[in-house]
C-alpha cells in the first residue's frame, strides 16, 4: 500500500488485526485516494465480532468481513471529493454520516446503493 498502513484498519480490540482487511477492497481503496488527492483518514477499519457489537453496528456488518471502512469527513467539500472519487475507484456501496463516509464492497449486499445514518 502507498497511503494506508495496515495498523490503521486495525480493531482497536485486537493489534495487527488490520491484516484481515480484504486485498481487493484495499487495492480500491487505495485507488480512491489516489484520485481523491486529500488525506484520507480511517475511523473504523476491520472490526472483530465484540468490537462490532460494542459500537452497535449491524450484524452482518461489512467490517468483520474486512470489506468495509469508515472515512472521516466533516464538511461537504471533502465529502463531494472522497464521494466521487470512491464512485470513481468502482465502488458502489456508500453510507453518508455527518462525520463519515462507510464504503464497502461487500457483493452479499445490494449493490449501487448511497445511504444516510
Ligand atoms: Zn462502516
Amino acid at each position: 500500500m502507498i497511503y494506508f498502513k495496515s495498523k490503521e484498519f486495525d480493531s482497536p480490540d485486537v493489534r495487527g488485526s488490520g491484516v484481515l482487511m480484504d486485498e481487493t477492497f484495499l487495492s480500491m481503496l487505495e485507488d480512491a485516494r489516489a484520485k481523491a488527492n486529500i488525506p484520507f483518514k480511517i475511523n473504523s477499519g476491520y472490526r472483530t465480532q465484540e468490537r462490532n457489537k460494542k459500537v452497535g453496528g449491524v450484524k452482518s456488518s461489512s467490517h468483520t468481513k474486512g470489506l468495509a471502512c469508515d472515512i472521516s469527513c466533516k464538511d461537504s467539500r471533502s465529502r463531494f471529493i472522497i464521494t466521487t472519487a470512491l464512485i470513481d475507484a468502482g465502488f458502489n456501496r456508500i453510507g453518508i454520516s455527518k462525520s463519515f463516509i462507510h464504503v464497502d464492497c461487500d457483493i452479499d449486499k445490494p449493490l449501487n446503493v448511497i445511504w444516510t445514518y
